[in-house]
């Protein structure tokens, strides 16, 4: 662990701004809510932030991008179009860590996904421990408060000064080419960090009344409680907020669009969500989740079930923007789970 004083730390930023040799990205404020976007000053880098409206996901699987380009000639020719920009980001916090590391695991498994994977790896992630708790999170319960993997390097403020965990080549060479004056952690600065990760901890409000490894085990007896999933749905717009700003949703529409002149044209794909109607809609016409409550069902066993039976995971990081964002307000893991348990049990 090293210590970097706060002003050679704004300095250590700047400096990767003004070489230009990977875009720099950090947290910052618009209006009274945080965003991840490109950093043209360091001192516009908050990360006292306590959510940002979307998760990092977005530089890794943009909302819209091109997958390939095509032109009609003697022979058809396909040529790829990854737009790979490297990128240093800056203020990821831990629940949103975990959420990449599982997108990575979805993202080459069966199918190496070349566009996510490229950009994944000219990535370099720094992550920083929360200073503020939203309101809506619920990552303790989760398991995913701190994390001792994910990052290339980790920040935690110890108050005139931030400990910098490495962990990665990517992090040790990043703060050997950039940051010049940073001094070995004291046995006293390690039990800061270690405090200060207790303390985060103990910070929610929102939690579960039960460990989130019974999950698998709750969404299968719950399956088939229709007036629960109808009672809990009667609200629901079928808007997809709440899939397109979680950190683990990652399901995508793929569309071929010709040019006019039929000469050419390109493949893309954009963000999908299985709450809204049209997303279980197969060429006959046929929906597969036609009413709301299936599709509302469909979102809390992908989280608590699905992925886990895929991938090991349980697939949400409890950051609680779903919650936030859901203008009937019923979209909140920790309510639909805990009474869900109260039913089932
Ligand atoms: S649960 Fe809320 S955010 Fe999700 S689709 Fe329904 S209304 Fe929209
Ligand atoms: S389901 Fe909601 S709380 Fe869980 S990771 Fe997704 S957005 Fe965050």
């Amino acid at each position: 662990m090293k210590i970097i004083d706060k002003e050679d730390l704004d300095s250590f930023v700047a400096d990767m701004i003004e070489k230009g040799e990977k875009e720099v990205v950090g947290v910052q404020e618009k209006g009274h809510k945080y965003a991840f976007q490109e950093l043209k000053r360091a001192e516009d880098l908050r990360l006292d932030y306590d959510v940002t409206m979307l998760p990092p996901k977005k530089y890794f699987m943009p909302q819209r991008e091109d997958l390939l380009e095509y032109e009609k000639d003697e022979d058809l020719s396909l040529e790829g179009v990854n737009e790979v920009v490297p990128r240093i980001i800056i203020g990821i916090h831990p629940y949103d860590l975990i959420a990449i590391e599982q997108m990575d695991r979805v993202f080459s498994d069966t199918y190496e996904d070349e566009h996510y994977l490229k950009k994944r790896k000219e990535s370099v992630l720094i992550g920083v421990n929360m200073q503020e708790v939203s309101e809506w999170s619920f990552a303790a319960s989760m398991g995913t408060a701190t994390t001792d993997y994910g990052y290339d390097l980790m920040l935690t403020d110890l108050g005139d000064r931030y400990a910098i965990e490495i962990g990665s080549s990517k992090g040790s060479d990043l703060l050997e080419r950039y940051c010049v004056d940073l001094k070995e952690a004291k046995s006293e600065d390690i039990e800061s960090v270690e405090r200060e990760k207790e303390k985060i901890k103990e910070s929610f409000e929102k939690e579960f009344e039960f460990s989130p490894e019974s999950l698998p085990w709750l969404m299968e007896q719950g399956y088939e409680k229709k007036e629960f999933w109808e009672e809990h749905a009667e609200d629901c717009y079928s808007c997809g907020s709440c899939n397109l700003v979680c950190p683990t949703c990652y399901c995508f529409d793929v569309q071929d669009i010709s040019d006019l002149s039929l000469g050419g044209g390109k493949r893309t794909r954009k963000w999908d969500g299985c709450l809204l109607e049209s997303f279980a809609v197969v060429a006959s016409g046929e929906n597969f989740r036609e009413e709301r409550s299936e599709r509302y069902r469909h979102r809390y066993m992908r989280k608590g079930k699905y992925l886990y039976d895929m991938f090991g995971d349980i697939a949400c990081v409890g950051c609680g923007r779903c919650s936030s964002h859901c203008v009937p307000d019923i979209a909140d893991p920790t309510v639909v789970f805990n009474e869900l348990m109260e039913e089932v049990r």
